[in-house]
């Protein structure tokens, strides 16, 4: 008997409807749908105290932009660890260990994680240094804000949650999943354009087809990131 793992996701934002929009379509759809991971948003603001729901104040010792509240993020964040396990605590910030294959498959069996999404120029340190476990990056630009990120990192982890990929898409050969770029893919029409597919592709011998997929998989990862044919001929 297959026991299937499931996956909660707790998003804090300003924004929950970027999320709950982004959760309606493809793949992450389908994870809801069939119940194998369940995706939470939180809007900070319903965690304001004050009559206009302020999230955020100028920075101490000045400068421009505006810091959210560590005290109103806290409450967000304790709304959800109070009905249910927040699990593990991930700011999204471009000062974070960028996210990786690797670490997505970390995450998707990791059973429940609560994502930070900040806004305007950040948030208060004194919560992180409290309530934060890890932190995230997409990539080494700034974005305005984590909701982005967020998305990122949900389409990234859901794909891989036991049982969310058909088999006929299961996601084994994908590009980083095996240390290697996938390999080139053609479909119908056989001439586009004046040019053809590989005949191999086409004459049905499947353990040439494999072998064929293999060294292109290797060639690609050889020309476009050597620094992973680096590491994928040490590994073997
Ligand atoms: N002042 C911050 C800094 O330089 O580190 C950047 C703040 S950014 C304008 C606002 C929010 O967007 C951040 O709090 C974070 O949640 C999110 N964000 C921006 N870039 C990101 C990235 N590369 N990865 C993940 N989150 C990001």
């Amino acid at each position: 008997v297959t026991v299937m793992q499931r996956l909660t996701i707790h998003v804090l934002t300003l924004f929950p409807d970027i999320i709950d929009h982004y959760a309606k379509y493809g793949i992450v759809r389908r994870s809801v749908e069939r119940e194998l991971v369940q995706i939470h948003t939180v809007n900070i603001r319903d965690f304001t105290e004050d009559r206009h729901r302020t999230v955020d104040d100028t920075p101490y010792g000045g400068g421009a932009g505006m810091i959210m509240r560590a005290d109103v993020l806290a409450r967000s964040l304790e709304s959800v660890s109070k009905s249910n396990d927040a699990g593990k605590v991930i700011l999204l910030t471009p000062q974070g260990r960028t996210l990786t294959q690797t670490l997505a498959n970390e995450l998707s069996i990791s059973g429940t994680f609560t994502l930070i999404c900040g806004r305007y120029r950040g948030i208060d340190e004194r919560f992180c240094e409290r309530y934060v476990d890890d932190e995230l990056s997409i990539g080494d630009y700034v974005l305005s804000g984590g909701e982005p990120a967020a998305m990122v990192v949900i389409d990234a982890v859901t794909r891989l949650v036991p049982g969310v990929m058909n088999d006929f898409e299961s996601g084994l050969d994908d590009s980083f999943q095996n240390d290697l770029l996938d390999c080139p893919w053609y479909t119908r029409p056989v001439e586009f354009e004046g040019m053809t597919v590989p005949d191999v592709l086409m004459g049905g011998d499947h353990k040439k087809i494999e072998c064929w997929r293999h060294e292109q998989s290797i060639l690609r990862t050889k020309q476009r990131r050597p620094d992973m044919m680096k590491k994928y001929s040490t590994d073997k």
